[in-house]
């Protein structure tokens, strides 16, 4: 899977990608993560990216042109790390490109499965007021918002993609992780040491079943204390 993020704060990304299982996924070339600056697809001297609003109003609103351009470059680019799991399928049909607003589709767990089929997924974060909607419309496959709040540009809501997609990517986790997440699913309680332990002035100790070694009685309990 190659992920392309296309950003006017390139620096953001690198500490976080560069630590664990990115890391990992990447020294594996089980991921490829590349970094674009748009400014670099910009035309004028100044290198603009953003213009006033039309009809009025203040901040800046992102330019189409600039974003069209650069996810047209990226698209073109040869990619090195493996295919997603429909890598039989042509390249240029498994790819995504993705842009984000706080009024898009909500990214849900469902969504990061069915990313991760993918061979390249083009991420454009957005900054100011948000990207023009000629871009929303005519560029983007698909427009998440990763919750109901505002951020600033749409790098966290990238890296929170790239990271769930990723984990969905046969190799990226430890088999043990895994395993857990799949047997499971999502918000199965965890305990470890110490079995007792005092907490705001009360003895919280560990669930019995946890400690008992009967290992059915433990799988039953832990599916029935998912979400609560
Ligand atoms: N004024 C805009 C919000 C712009 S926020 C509006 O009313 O819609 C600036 C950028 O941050 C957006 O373009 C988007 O890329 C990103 N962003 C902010 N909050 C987000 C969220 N909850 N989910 C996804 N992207 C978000």
């Amino acid at each position: 899977m190659r992920f392309d993020i296309i950003t006017i704060f390139p620096n953001i990304f690198d500490s976080y990608f560069n630590e664990s299982i990115l890391a990992r996924a990447k020294e594996k070339k089980l991921v490829e993560i590349k970094i674009h600056n748009l400014r670099d697809w910009a035309e004028d001297k100044h290198k603009t990216v953003d213009d006033s609003p039309y009809g009025g109003g203040p901040g800046m609103v992102m330019r189409p042109d600039v974003i069209a351009t650069a996810v047209a470059k990226v698209k073109s680019q040869p990619r090195r790390s493996k295919g997603g799991r429909g890598s039989d399928t042509k390249a240029s049909e498994k790819t995504k490109v993705i842009l984000f607003s706080p009024a898009g589709k909500k990214f849900t767990q469902k969504d990061a499965q069915r990313l991760s089929k993918y061979n390249q997924l083009i991420l454009v974060c957005g900054r100011y007021e948000g990207i023009d909607r000629r871009a929303e419309k005519y560029i983007a496959d698909e427009i998440f918002s990763i919750g109901d709040f505002v951020l600033s540009g749409g790098e966290i809501p990238a890296m929170a993609v790239v990271e769930s997609v990723s984990r969905q990517i046969k190799g990226v986790l430890g088999k043990q992780e895994s395993i857990e997440e799949k047997r499971y699913g999502i918000g199965v309680p965890a305990y470890t040491r110490p079995e007792s332990v005092i907490i705001k002035g009360k003895k919280r100790a560990v669930p019995k079943v946890l400690v008992s070694g009967d290992h059915k009685k433990i799988e039953e309990w832990r599916k029935s204390q998912i979400g609560k």
